[in-house]
């Protein structure tokens, strides 16, 4: 009854009986709970996930949009667990935290927490989906430690100062939300995803979409210390 009900609402083309308890069974995390951050959870609630965390620094969430979506979830689908977490992921916690979840999926809107969490991913080896949207321009990649490039590979030089307006989220933030959904749903079903090692990019002034092909960067410190790759 409950894996019919969500059926509906995934638009995955064949999903089977497994796939769909595979869902229900399947733990994520959400770091960041903005616009980004409501889209995705929005998305995964209504493909069936069946445990879904949502993480956020105190300072920086917003607390309205996180008690309206969960609201909307715990009235629309009753079934998924919501679990929040009104704390920052520092040292002293995320080995606990993130070790509860199949995957992460980075939705912070700054720099600094967007790394630390990179870190932690590559650190204890679990899939992260990462995308930023702001305005009409957004990205979107997939990142598995050990095989593909980290964030910290990626964009070696940008600063973790960078704070991503929450309200200047324009309509990117629709197309990067549904892209990173899909993607989580690809890793937790270990459906073939076309992010791994690419990082889609969305402008939505000329509907543009473009991917970019990664590699690792050797001399990434985070990827050097976890053994990613050999220095
Ligand atoms: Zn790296």
């Amino acid at each position: 009854m409950i894996k019919e009900k969500y059926t509906k609402n995934i638009l995955l083309g064949e999903i089977g009986e497994e796939e769909k308890s595979k869902l229900l069974n399947s733990k994520v995390l959400i770091a960041g709970c903005g616009a980004l951050g409501s889209k995705v959870l929005a998305n995964l609630a209504s493909a069936g996930i069946g445990t879904i965390g949502l993480i956020d620094n105190p300072d920086d969430c917003n607390t309205e949009q996180v008690v309206s979506a969960q609201k909307w979830i715990e009235k629309h689908y009753k079934e998924i667990n919501i679990k929040t977490y009104n704390e920052k992921i520092d040292k002293t916690n995320s080995e606990k935290i993130i070790g509860e979840y199949n995957i992460l999926v980075d939705c912070f809107d700054n720099y600094q927490s967007k790394f630390l969490l990179n870190e932690y991913a590559v650190k204890y080896n679990k899939p992260l989906v990462h995308g930023e949207a702001a305005e009409n321009y957004g990205h979107a990649t997939v990142i598995i430690p050990h095989k593909t490039p980290c964030l910290a590979c990626l964009f070696p030089n940008t600063s973790r100062d960078i704070k991503l307006a929450d309200e200047a989220a324009g309509f990117a933030v629709n197309a990067i939300g549904a892209l990173m959904s899909q993607s989580a749903i690809n890793l937790l079903l270990v459906i073939q995803d076309d992010l791994e090692n690419v990082l889609l990019t969305y402008n939505a002034d000329d509907m543009k979409l473009e991917k970019i092909k990664l590699s690792f960067n050797p001399d990434c410190k985070i990827c050097a210390q976890q053994g990613a790759i050999s220095r």
